[in-house]
């Protein structure tokens, strides 16, 4: 499932194709994803130019010349192709095999000067909704969300007063989205051991009674912003690999330290513990249990 890097990643991989693109004509080749697409969906973004390509937490938002906003989930497998398209008279895009394309194409952006953007989802979680510009902070997919891990509103003082009193383990309070926004399983896991914190450790740990961040909080914080800045330079540097070749965005390869490897040794320097996998609300947790308290 694509996490907060990847999406970022698929956003930066559309911004030279998009932004300030006209889209000539939209094509929905089923009536739903994970929810019906938006009535008139095709019509409404006919003719419409890409004012710009943002996100928030795992929402990519096209934001369009007539005033509304095109929110993108890529949901458990959706990805994005790029097909003909010339940056600074060379082609653009990015090439990652995946599946078999074509049977599982739902969406096609035609461009205005030939380019094509391909929404590829077998799966079917993932979603398009158009909304309103002004609508955008109150609409309930984003109007809960905490701040954005990468951004200025997140930070110690900020997370120990989400985690103050909170009787739920760190796994859960960080994957709440409320608490934060944007993180999943593996990103969780990931900054948990970097911060050398155990995924069961009660959240209320990271702040005093009266609600004041602790060391821990602190190392956290940075935790997570450095596991997801890595990630997405990861990302960034397989869009530059592939710059050269049309294809497809939403995975890359990146090299996790405890995600899916169960039994190996710890890769903190000196540990001599190993990975764990533990069942955390019905998800797997990967940590070490020597390094992480
Ligand atoms: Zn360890």
């Amino acid at each position: 499932m694509p996490e907060l890097p990847e999406v970022e990643t698929v956003r930066r991989g559309l911004l030279p194709v998009l932004q300030g693109a006209v889209i000539e004509s939209a094509e929905a080749r089923r009536p739903d994803l994970r929810w019906p697409l938006p009535e008139g969906f095709a019509e409404r973004l006919t003719g419409r130019r890409v004012e710009a390509v943002g996100r928030r937490a795992k929402y990519l938002l096209a934001d369009l010349d007539g005033g509304e906003v095109l929110i993108v989930h890529l949901g458990m497998s959706g990805s994005i192709r790029i097909e003909g398209a010339q940056v600074k008279g060379r082609p653009a895009g990015f090439y990652h095999p995946r599946g078999e394309p074509g049977t599982h194409d739902h969406v096609v952006f035609h461009l205005a000067g030939g380019a094509t953007v391909t929404f590829n989802d077998p799966r079917r979680f993932g979603a398009m909704l158009l909304v309103p510009y002004d609508q955008l902070d109150s609409h309930p997919l984003l109007s809960s969300l905490g701040p954005e891990p990468l951004g200025n509103t997140f930070h110690a003082d900020y997370l120990a007063q989400a985690c103050a009193g909170r009787r739920t383990n760190l796994k859960a309070a960080l994957l709440d989205q409320k608490v934060v926004a944007g993180l999943g399983n593996i990103y969780v896991s990931e900054a948990l051991h970097r911060a050398g914190l155990s995924p069961r450790r009660m959240a209320s740990t990271l702040a005093s009674v009266s609600g004041a961040p602790n060391v821990r909080t602190e190392r956290l914080v940075i935790a997570i912003r450095d596991v997801l800045r890595e990630a997405i330079q990861a990302g960034g540097s397989s869009l530059k690999d592939h710059r050269q070749v049309n294809g497809e965005l939403g995975y890359f390869q990146h090299n996790f330290k405890v995600y899916d490897r169960e039994g190996e040794p710890c890769p903190t320097l000196r540990c001599k513990g190993h990975v764990q996998r533990i069942v955390q609300a019905g998800r797997s947790t990967f940590f070490c249990a020597t390094c992480q308290r």
